[in-house]
């Protein structure tokens, strides 16, 4: 899709081209030296460390044009290794809901990157029925504290993070919405033991966290106590924005073309296959319908919006079409795409391929699973009342 640009937005994209590529990182740099000079001089422009966050907070305060700008034309260069648990997730609350103090402590290491955060949302018996949490959070009797118990799973990075947003119970004599509170306490304690998950395609990104007595200060709760579901889903609906991903599944698409184009079928190649074409056709007119759909979530958030259920749109169908694009570039590696981790044969997209795949089954289940988005975009989207209610 093509959208007319002014010309001020043709200039911002210069800049930003100017801007990626001068700060492109160079072969054997040291690449946590060269990742934490890159958002330095990203801030030195003007906020552009933190795209999404408002000026107040020393965001960039771009257009929704200028924002799709950033995206396309960094989803075309390789940009650092960033986490969205910090800047993306937990800052927008922060400055929602946290105090003055708790805002002037974390907000600059979170932008500065020197702290990684981790989500304790899930546990064994809450995932898509989140509020069904049992992590418990008791206060001590002077009122300064909160010892917390409870084991969390699925925590992604909880081995490299440095703290942990959590979600517990302080109290479960009304609904379950109601008595859930939002702490933050740092992993690098006794009590905190995590204990890793290695997933399907063979990586460890996930884990279970067990806490035992986890001392908390109540000036570490974001919000009022009980109070802990608004921020959760505020927080839920930020994420569910940020893993949509379509400018890189724009990108993604374009190279399993060429991927397609590589390989021989009959006398041409596989994109002349009509089978496979209506496939890749199919995804790319879906890929577009979503892509407008983001363009309006920018519009609002640059409006001073926050996400509102339209990100379950975005979550659901943005996922949906990084998986299928996982799948097809497979299916463009046939028989070879078998042979992953390490093993050589055919081309080499081949080889990634299936990791990616099997990677790519969790796109749909974490930040909330398809079916609870579906159920959240009948509800809210479309206003659609449960049958019998
Ligand atoms: C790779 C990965 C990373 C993750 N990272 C994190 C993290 O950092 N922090 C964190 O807190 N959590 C994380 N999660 C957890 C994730 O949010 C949960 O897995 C997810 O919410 C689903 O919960 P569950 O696994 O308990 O499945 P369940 O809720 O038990 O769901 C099982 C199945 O039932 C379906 N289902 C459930 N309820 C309904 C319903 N009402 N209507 C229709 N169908 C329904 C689901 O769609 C799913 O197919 C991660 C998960 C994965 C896979």
């Amino acid at each position: 899709m093509d959208i007319d640009l002014s010309a001020e937005d043709l200039a911002f994209q210069a800049e930003v081209q100017e801007f990626l590529d001068g700060n492109a990182y160079k072969p054997g740099e040291d690449y946590n030296a060269w990742r934490m000079g890159w958002f330095a001089a990203a801030r030195e422009k003007g906020g552009w460390d933190v795209p999404k966050w408002p000026t107040a907070f020393g965001g960039p305060g771009w257009t929704p044009t200028q924002h799709y700008i950033w995206q396309k034309e960094t989803a075309t260069r390789a940009t650092p290794w960033d986490m969205p648990f910090g800047t993306v997730m937990l800052a927008p609350m922060l400055m929602q809901y946290g105090s003055k103090d708790q805002q002037e402590r974390f907000l600059p290491d979170i932008r500065s990157r020197k702290v990684n955060w981790c989500q304790g949302y899930s546990e064994p018996g809450a995932g898509s029925d989140l509020a069904n949490l049992k992590t418990k959070a008791e206060l001590t009797d002077d009122g300064k504290h909160y010892i917390v118990n409870g084991t969390k799973i699925w925590t992604t990075a909880a081995h490299i993070a440095d703290w942990m947003f959590c979600l517990t119970r302080t109290d479960d004599s009304g609904r379950k919405q109601e008595g859930i509170t939002f702490l933050l306490f740092p992993m690098n304690q006794e009590g905190v033991e995590v204990k890793p998950i290695i997933t399907l395609g063979g990586a460890h990104s996930v884990n279970m966290v067990h806490i035992t007595d986890v001392k908390v200060p109540v000036e570490d709760r974001v919000g009022e106590e009980n109070k802990g579901w608004a921020v959760a889903k505020g927080l839920l609906q930020h994420e569910r924005t940020g893993i949509a991903g379509i400018s890189n599944s724009i990108v993604a698409l374009e190279k399993l073309k060429d991927k397609a184009r590589s390989v021989t079928r009959g006398n041409g190649s596989l994109m002349d296959d009509p089978g496979f074409r209506t496939k890749i056709a199919a995804l790319e007119i879906d890929l577009m319908a979503t892509e407008f759909t983001e363009l309006r979530s920018l519009a609002a958030a640059s409006a001073g919006t926050a996400p509102g259920p339209e990100s379950s749109i975005l979550k659901l169908k943005g996922t949906d079409i990084q998986q299928r694009t996982a799948k097809l570039t497979t299916e463009a590696g046939g028989l070879f795409a078998a042979a992953w981790g390490g093993k050589t044969a055919g081309p080499s997209f081949a080889r990634e391929g299936m990791a990616s795949y099997l990677a790519s089954r969790a796109y749909t289940i974490y930040g909330g699973a398809s079916e609870v988005q579906r159920d959240v975009i009948a509800k809210n989207v479309l206003g659609i009342k449960r049958s019998g209610k």
